[in-house]
C-alpha cells in the first residue's frame, strides 16, 4: 500500500475547529486505501508566542532551552490532532521528532537532519495506524532536542518521505500552491501548476514563503515530487518535480524579500568581513566582491556585531526572477530598465543560472514586484 506524507501547516490548525477539519481530511485518505504519516506544525502562531515568553524572561536566551521551549509547540498539535482522528475511527498515535528518529546536528535552533531512522513509523504503520508526528525539532547524537529553524516542519516532512520511500507528499498550508508573484500584492499573479525543483528552490530562496527552501532541496536531492496545496478547497496546487519538456515562458515567477543586509567591504577588504560573518554564523544569501547580502530576518544578533572598520551595512530589498528563460543577461537588462523606468533605482544586479536578481533600496519590494511581474511574466508571456 503506498504510503502518502501530508504536512500541516500552522494556519491550517490554528483553532479546534480547523484541526477538526484537517482529522477528517485524513480519516478521508485512510479510507481511500493509504498509508498516512502527518507532519504538523505548531498552532496558529504558537512558535511565536513562546519566543515572544521566552524573550520576557531573558533579553538573550540560551539556543538549548529555546529549543526544549519551542519543540513544545508541534507537540501541542500532534496529541491533539491524534485524539481528534481516532475519534473519527481510525487509529492514530503521535510521535515526538525524536521518537520518529530523526537525527540531527547539534547547532540548536537551525540544527540540520543528517539521518532519518523512522523504525517506530514503520511499526506505527504496519499496525494499520496513523503516524502523527511533530514537525520542526529532531534530536542530536548527544540526545539533546533540537529545531529546524523556522519554517522546518516542510524538511520534517521531506525528510521522512525519504526515509519511508513514500510516493507523495502533501504539503498542506492556506494557499493552494505557488503563483507568479504573491496574489495578494499582485492581482494579476496566476497559479503554476508544475514548477521543478530548481526553480522552487531560486524562487523560496528568493523570499516567496511557499514552502522552505531546505525542504525543495532534500527533496530535489531524494527525488520527491512535492505537491502545494490548500487544505481546504483546493484546485489541485502546484506540483514541484523534475524540470517541464519545453519552454512555456522565460520568466514563470517573480517575488521580493523586504528583508535583506547588504554590508560593503571596508579598507581590510572582502576576507576580513567573510571572516567576521563566519564568527557570528551570520545568514549569508551570497557574496560578491562589491558586497555580501544578509537575511535580516534570520540575523539575530545583527546589533551586537562588532564590522571590521569601514564597512556599511544598507538595508536594502531583493526582487528575484526565476524560470527557464533566467541566466540570460537580456532579461536582467529588460527587468532593470522596468524598474528604472517605474522610478526605482537599482543598486545592483545578481545573475545565476537558474535566476536573476535586482537590489534596489529598502521599501520598493512591493512596487519592484509588480514592475517585474508585467515586465517580465505578462509582457512576455
Ligand atoms: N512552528 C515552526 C515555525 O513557526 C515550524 C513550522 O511551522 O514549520 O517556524
Ligand atoms: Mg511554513
Amino acid at each position: 500500500m503506498a504510503v502518502i506524507v501530508q504536512k500541516y501547516g500552522g494556519s491550517s490548525v490554528a483553532d479546534i475547529p480547523r484541526l477538526e477539519h484537517v482529522a477528517r481530511r485524513i480519516a478521508a485518505t485512510v479510507r481511500d486505501g493509504h498509508r498516512v504519516v502527518v507532519v504538523v506544525s505548531a498552532m496558529g502562531n504558537t512558535t511565536h508566542a513562546l519566543l515572544a515568553l521566552a524573550r520576557r524572561v531573558s533579553p538573550h536566551p540560551g539556543r538549548r532551552e529555546l529549543d526544549m521551549l519551542m519543540s513544545v509547540g508541534e507537540r501541542i498539535t500532534m496529541a491533539l490532532l491524534s485524539m481528534a482522528v481516532a475519534d473519527l475511527g481510525v487509529p492514530a498515535v503521535s510521535f515526538t521528532g525524536s521518537q520518529s528518529g530523526i537525527i540531527t546536528d547539534d547547532r540548536h535552533a537551525s540544527a540540520r537532519v543528517l539521518e532519518v531512522r523512522p523504525e517506530r513509523i514503520r511499526s506505527a504503520l504496519d499496525e494499520g495506524k496513523v503516524a502523527i508526528v511533530a514537525g520542526f525539532q529532531g534530536v542530536s547524537r548527544s540526545r539533546e532536542v533540537t529545531t529546524l529553524g523556522r519554517g522546518g516542519s516542510d524538511t520534517t516532512a521531506v525528510a521522512l518521505a525519504a526515509a519511508l520511500g513514500a510516493d507523495l507528499c502533501e504539503i498542506c498550508s492556506d494557499v493552494d500552491g505557488v503563483f507568479s508573484a504573491d496574489p495578494h500584492r499582485v492581482p494579476e499573479a496566476r497559479h503554476l501548476d508544475r514548477l521543478s525543483w530548481d526553480e522552487a528552490l531560486a524562487l523560496f530562496r528568493g523570499g516567496a514563503r511557499v514552502l522552505h527552501p531546505e525542504a525543495v532541496a532534500f527533496a530535489a536531492h531524494h527525488g520527491i515530487t512535492l505537491r502545494a496545496v490548500a487544505t481546504r478547497g483546493s484546485t489541485g496546487g502546484t506540483a514541484v518535480g523534475q524540470s517541464r519538456e519545453g519552454l512555456a515562458s522565460r520568466v514563470v515567477a517573480v517575488t521580493v524579500d523586504p528583508e535583506v543586509d547588504r554590508v560593503t567591504p571596508g579598507p581590510e577588504g572582502l576576507s576580513a568581513l567573510v571572516d567576521v560573518l563566519v564568527r557570528v554564523q551570520a545568514p549569508v544569501r551570497s557574496v560578491r566582491e562589491d558586497g555580501i547580502l544578509l537575511d535580516r530576518r534570520d540575523f539575530h544578533d545583527r546589533d551586537r556585531v562588532a564590522w571590521p572598520d569601514g564597512s556599511r551595512l544598507v538595508p536594502v530589498c531583493v526582487a528575484t526572477a526565476v524560470g527557464p528563460g533566467c541566466g540570460q543577461p537580456d532579461l536582467l537588462v529588460a527587468g532593470a530598465r522596468a524598474l528604472e523606468a517605474a522610478g526605482l533605482h537599482v543598486l545592483g544586479l545578481e545573475a545565476d543560472h537558474d535566476r536573476l536578481s535586482w537590489i534596489l533600496p529598502e521599501g520598493c519590494a512591493l512596487d519592484a514586484e509588480r514592475v517585474l511581474h508585467k515586465a517580465l511574466v505578462e509582457e512576455t508571456a
